[in-house]
């Protein structure tokens, strides 16, 4: 399979390539020139463990690789770091299917994605005979950062440097991050906000005197942010999972369509969901959800993209984005790979923090229903929820749970749904206790424990004894200062 950049300009690559390289040479974003159909029926499917499945889905991208090494990367991926059955369970609960992806290390959907790549970027080093080693370079609204950490512990031939937004990441996450163990792993916040963090980032990533320097001394960079596509297929798999689940539960008939409402910040996780469904899974709308931040529900009522706006820290962090990377790569697509109007959208942003869809675009972006929720709402609809089903969920999945029920008044759509569930209520647990009735706890940290003691739910492995752990990072700079932080850091590195 080859993967070309959005933008045009930059060499095609197989998946390998693409991964090592994380954004393209034009600033652009690797995509697939084609979407692989699903070859099998929907019972056979149904009857896969989630590995198995995963294999079949990702198999048609990634020719490069052997049956072996595949298999490989899957099962060294999806072992029992994840604390459920079949690594990812749907739950029925308030009408909907909540796809529980946050089963693994960190407690948060990003893992599903963020334990597998780091085997299918160690093969491909392998494949391509990389003898440099592979910096990972991460900016994250809180929940990346730890899952990448996490994936990139201690792997060969990799370190790992993640900088998050000083005081707008949940202190869970901060706790998680700043205590991140392994003998390549590097951590500081930053002050300014997720946004400058990546904007900085992606200027490294693109600063080409930058990386001969460090090209000079045996390192090369990468990302393992969605805008890496080694983080997008693994994703696609679960909501292949996901239909075969609802067939197997007889929750649909198999062929006739579902819902897939998706909270989203960067755009990765849902545009993983429009890639299954043109690989074959039956969908008939994709429901973006947004919290205040909400210039994605903008775009997709009217066309524009107008980043021009207030930015809000709220209850659901890891959606407080103002620029979403991947829609570029749904522009793409939906513009019928018309590379030069994306670098036309994309300079109009650069220059105006502002562009118009294409008319080819806005007729594509019918296939997609959205809207936001506030941070009250987010609050109400854990409440509700836990009351009528005795189901506890995250600030971000309640997100997506208002912004169904939202849908379904406005439209009466009785299609069934499934509602992406991204992160454990544990991560954010404060928030959730308070929304719940318990009175307030004395910090996040005795949250989880009064939440677990009221709930019964127990408390994922990956935040146990979390405040106990010795803190191993404990830097914070200035934007303008992370070249140098990556500087230094590489060059301190025995
Ligand atoms: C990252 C994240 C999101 C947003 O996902 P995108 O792929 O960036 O759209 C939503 N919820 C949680 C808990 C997250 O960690």
């Amino acid at each position: 399979m080859i993967f070309k950049s959005t933008r045009g300009q930059a060499p095609e690559k197989n998946l390998s390539g693409a991964v090592i390289q994380g954004i393209a040479s034009d600033k652009g974003l690797y995509v697939p020139i084609e979407f692989p159909q699903l070859d099998k029926s929907w019972a056979e499917y149904a009857a896969m463990d989630y590995k198995t499945l995963a294999t079949e889905v990702l198999r048609p991208y990634l020719g490069e690789f052997t049956e072996e090494e595949l298999k490989a990367c899957i099962d060294g991926a999806y072992t029992d770091k994840f604390e459920a059955d079949d690594v990812v369970p749907l739950v029925h609960a308030g009408g909907a299917d909540f796809l529980e992806l946050y089963h693994g290390p960190t407690a948060a959907f990003k893992d599903m994605a963020l334990a597998l790549m780091p085997y299918l970027m160690t093969t491909a080093l392998a494949k391509e005979h990389e003898d440099k080693t592979v910096c990972i370079l991460v900016s994250t609204s809180g929940d990346t950062g730890m899952a990448a950490l996490k994936g990139f512990e201690d792997v060969p031939g990799t370190c790992i440097i993640v900088f998050f937004p000083d005081h707008a990441v949940s202190p869970v996450q901060e706790q998680q991050m700043r205590t991140a163990t392994g003998s390549n792993t590097y951590v500081t916040s930053i002050f300014g906000n997720f946004d400058d963090a990546q904007t900085t980032q992606k200027a490294i990533l693109n600063d080409k005197p930058f990386g001969e320097e460090m090209g000079a001394i045996g390192y090369r960079f990468s990302a393992a942010n969605s805008m890496n596509v080694g983080r997008l297929l693994p994703q696609v798999a679960y909501y292949v999972w996901a239909y075969a689940q609802m067939v197997k539960k007889g929750r649909v008939e198999a062929g006739k369509p579902i819902n897939i409402c998706v909270p989203s910040g960067n755009f990765g996780n849902i545009l993983s969901a429009y890639y299954a469904k043109q690989m074959g899974v039956p969908v008939n709308k994709l429901i973006c959800g947004s919290n205040k931040n909400n210039v994605l529900t903008d775009f997709f009522k009217t066309g524009v993209y107008d980043a021009r706006r207030a930015f809000y820290v709220t209850n659901s962090p890891s959606m407080d984005i103002i620029i979403s990377s991947n829609l570029e790569r749904l522009l793409y697509h939906l513009g019928g790979c018309d590379d030069a109007a994306v670098r036309g959208m994309m300079d109009k942003l650069a220059a105006d923090k502002c562009y118009e869809a294409t008319d080819a675009i806005k007729a594509g972006l019918s296939e997609f229903a959205a809207g936001f929720a506030t941070e009250e709402e987010i609050l109400e609809a854990i409440g509700d929820i836990y009351k009528s089903d005795h189901y506890l969920m995250d600030t971000h999945t309640a997100v997506g749970y208002k912004v169904w029920r939202d849908y379904v008044k406005e439209t009466d759509d009785d299609t069934p749904a499934v509602i992406a569930s991204t992160a454990s209520p544990y991560k954010f647990a404060a928030a959730v206790s308070g929304a719940i009735g318990l009175p307030a706890a004395e910090d996040e940290f005795a949250a989880i424990d009064a939440l677990s003691k009221a709930s019964g739910v127990r408390v994922p492995y990956g935040l146990k004894d979390l405040r106990s752990r010795p803190i191993l990072h404990s830097g914070a700079i200035a934007r303008e200062d992370m070249k140098d932080f990556v500087r230094e850091t590489i060059r301190g590195r025995k």
